[in-house]
Order: C-alpha cells, then structure tokens, then sequence
C-alpha cells in the first residue's frame, strides 16, 4: 500500500476520460505482453497521462520490478571526478563557455580514497562521471580503473566520461571497466541539434553507444524529461529507441534549468511525467537497471522514493570530496552536495526502508532474463 505522501497530484479534470483511459490501459497490458508498441502507441500513452492511468501503471511497474529484482535497490557510488568539458551542451552547468564555473579536477589519488572511503561504507559500484575533460587520455583512466579493480575484487567499475573513439572504449573495457553511462539525450536528430551546438553529433553520439554495445559493456542511455523542444513525438521516439537499443541501464530524470545557460529561463520538467515514463521503462525492459535519479529530489523532497515507486531499482549517493560537490552543478539547485558520504548512505538507507525497499551491498549487475 502506498502512504498518502508518496502519491502523485494531478490536477482535477472535468470531461469524460473514461474512452482515453480505456485505451490507455490496453496499451499498457499490451507492451507487459509484447515488451513493444508502436511509436504512435508510445505518443498517445504521453499525450494521455492521467492519475487513473498513472495509478495502472506504477502498479504494474512495481510488481514487475519486485518479480525481477525483489524489494533491493542498489547503490553507485558517484565520483564526480572533474567539471572541465571541452562541450557546450546548452543545457549543462558545466559546459565549457560557463566562465562563471569552478574547475576541478580530482587526482589519480583522491579518486581512489573516494573509492577506499566507499567500499568501507559498503558500496560494491563506484561510478566515475565528469565533464569530456581533454586531460582523461584512456591509458589515465584505464590505470585508475585497473587499481579500483585490483584492490577491490567483488566491486563493479562504471564509467560516465562521454564520447570517445571505439579503440579507446575497448581499451577501458579491457583495463575491467563493467559499464558506461552515456545519455543519448534524444533520438530525434532534429531535437537533439537544438539542444547542442554545432560541433557535437547525434550520429556519433548514436555510434558511440552502438560501439559500447559491441565491445560488450553494460550499457545506459537516457534522457531529461521536459527539455526544450521535446515533444510527445520526441518522447514516442527516446521509447522506441530504447525498446530496440535494449541497453542494461537507462536513466531519466526531468529538466532543471540552469542559470549560467542558454535554457537558463526554461521551465522545468514535469515530475509526474518523469516517473510515468519510468513506469513504462520498466513495464518495456522488466530486468532494466533504472536509476532514481537526484534531479528528481531536487525537484521533488520524495522525488527518489517515488521513482522507486514507479519502478526505479538503482540509487547513486555521492562519493565526491564534499569540497567539490557544489562545482559540479550541472542545473540548479541540486540536492545532497554538503553531506558526508557516510552521512548519504545513512539518509538514503532510510528513506529507502521507509517505502518497504532495502539497500542491497552487492555489484548489482543487470540480470539477463535468460540466465534467470
Ligand atoms: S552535458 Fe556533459 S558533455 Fe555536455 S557540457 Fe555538460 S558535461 Fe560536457
């Protein structure tokens, strides 16, 4: 049963929805059935979000994940390990024409006390993300990552350092990397030129992911929810894509404007609307690995327990010295950049048992429906 606090506030609408909602739960059954639907299907379940349908479907999310991951939710530990980028993505804190950004980049040495502090409060994944930050040669980086995995034999080593060449991927692979998050951002070409300069590529953003694929890491893609000029059409397309791209992770989270950017007066995303397409991710990829991610607490005080709610199954606490968190500030607001790691896994622990789930101290790898 879920508390009253947890639930979600539509607003009261007068007309007859009964036809919409008919169909809306039809389709619903249908990609629980066929783990598919069609674009067109994918952009009436958007355009038609209401609280009926909304209750549906968190319903049949959390039973899905329940049947495949139980009641654990597992933890990343986050490193943040530098906010140089050499990008100007016009929606990140971080890109490369903020001036009025701190850089940092963190040492060979304090990513691995990090890591060393983390594994002692339980952590079996360290993520380490930052900015396409020039210095980050893939021999760097593969050194780093062969010491985490030489220390710590039962830990998972995943990588959120943007885009590379297919020789360098394979090269981290091979140095023990497990997996790489790269949001696609969005599957529509014409979208994704509006939401990033001229000098960046939706092609080689697709290759790159394709090329993770092949070299056999465990792959995340993912998306903002509400970002400018996204559309129920540009929606239906980030589910098809995902449907067919079928990678192991895949993280949502809304838009949140940030101050020093182009997008700086945009509104942003909508939290019901995040968690909807949660929902749906899982109902699609039942074992998919699904974050709750911190920009839904920002926008929300309970935004993570609700995404686990709908269907998430994954949190990323932050492992980053506390002296840099509030550097990388990828949109405004963002929550959990003064606390103590010991002090997050404490918080996250118990907010996590008080919605009936548990923190689970394993790698947390994705399950393959065949090997279950
Ligand atoms: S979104 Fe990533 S690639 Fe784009 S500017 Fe920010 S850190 Fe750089």
């Amino acid at each position: 049963m879920v508390k009253d606090k947890y639930r979600i506030s539509f607003e009261n609408t007068v007309y007859d929805r009964n036809l919409e909602i008919d169909k809306s739960i039809s389709l619903i059954d249908k990609l629980e059935k066929e783990r598919s639907l069609s674009l067109e299907e994918y952009k009436y379940l958007v355009e038609n979000l209401n609280k009926e349908v909304f209750d549906y479907i968190s319903k049949k999310a959390r039973i899905i994940g329940d049947e495949n991951y139980g009641k654990d939710v597992y933890l990343r530990g986050l490193i943040e390990i530098s906010n140089i980028c050499k990008n100007d993505c016009y929606y990140c804190g971080i890109r490369h024409s903020n001036r009025n950004c701190e850089r940092y980049r963190l040492s060979e040495e304090e990513i691995l006390e990090c890591a060393d502090e983390g594994y002692a409060l339980g952590y079996r994944t360290f993520v380490m993300q930052g900015g396409e930050d020039g210095k980050f040669e893939p021999e760097y980086i593969c050194g780093i990552v062969r010491k985490i995995k030489a220390k710590y034999k039962d830990v998972a080593v995943t990588l959120s350092l943007g885009e590379y060449d297919k020789e360098s991927y394979q090269k981290m692979y091979d140095a023990g990397a497990d997996r790489y998050l790269l949001r696609h951002e969005t599957a529509d070409k014409e979208h994704y030129e509006k939401l990033h300069p001229k000098t960046m590529s939706f092609e080689n953003r697709m290759n790159c992911l394709k090329d993770l694929k092949d070299i056999g890491f465990q792959v995340g893609c993912g998306f903002m929810v509400g970002s400018p000029y996204q559309s129920s059409a540009t929606l239906a397309k980030d589910l098809k894509f995902i449907e067919e791209f079928a990678p192991e992770m895949c993280g949502i989270g809304p838009f949140i404007p940030h101050h020093d950017t182009v997008f700086k007066d945009e509104k942003s995303g909508s939290i019901q609307m995040t968690l909807f397409l949660i929902a749906i991710l899982r109902i699609m990829r039942p074992n998919m690995l699904i974050p709750a991610t911190t920009s839904l607490s920002t926008l929300d005080n309970l935004g993570r327990e609700k995404g686990i709610l709908a269907g998430a199954n994954v949190v990323m606490p932050n492992l980053s010295p506390v002296k840099n968190r509030k550097k990388y500030e990828l949109y405004d607001g963002k929550v959990c950049t003064g606390d103590e790691a010991a002090h997050c896994i404490g918080c996250i622990t118990n907010r996590i048992n008080n919605i009936g789930y548990g923190v689970a101290k394993v790698r947390g790898d994705y399950k393959c429906l065949n090997m279950m």
